[in-house]
């Protein structure tokens, strides 16, 4: 993981500079560096900040940055930058993840237009995944109803002949 020494986001190594900061990454986060983890204000920080706590990961809060480029990213009024030390950093995400605030690790560290795309192949894969096992059940429900038609009918069938020779 690369590491932007100015907002403290982490980046895959394949990233040449931080598409916030427009600075050039660090080789490698070091365990003492502190590294950005998540967004947030309000109730959702107070939540964030107490699990921390209860987990205890020492952090420090930093006023997010204005992001000039993608307004949209942070609406919520008042958005803090959390931060804790690399070391602790999956640590730290596991708490978020337990608690709810954070949802997909990786999708947090990429740029704005990548984080799109990232979402929308995960969705896609989700999607698949839920298209797939719905298909899976369908097609055992339909060779259940079919093996039931089959012994049903042939029952049917039987039954009139049956009769046919009682006559
Ligand atoms: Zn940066």
């Amino acid at each position: 993981m690369k590491y932007c020494s100015s907002c403290g986001r982490l980046y895959e190594a394949q990233e040449e500079q931080c598409p916030r900061c427009r600075r050039p990454l660090a080789a490698e986060a070091k365990q003492e560096d502190s590294v950005y983890l998540v967004t947030a204000g309000g109730f959702e920080l107070d939540r964030i900040c107490a699990a921390l706590e209860d987990a205890g990961i020492p952090y420090e809060q930093k006023a997010a940055k204005k992001m000039v480029a993608a307004p949209v990213v942070s609406g919520v009024a008042g958005a803090t930058d959390v931060l804790v030390a690399y070391m602790d950093y999956a640590k730290a995400q596991d708490v978020l993840i337990g608690v709810g605030a954070l949802s997909v690790p990786a999708q947090e560290d990429a740029d704005p237009q990548q984080e799109d795309g990232q979402i929308e192949d995960g969705e896609a894969a989700q999607m698949s995944r839920g298209k797939l096992l719905f298909w899976r059940i369908l097609s055992v429900v339909l060779l259940i109803l079919l093996v039931w038609a089959v012994v049903a009918g042939t029952d049917t069938v039987i039954s009139w002949v049956k009769q046919w020779f009682s006559f």
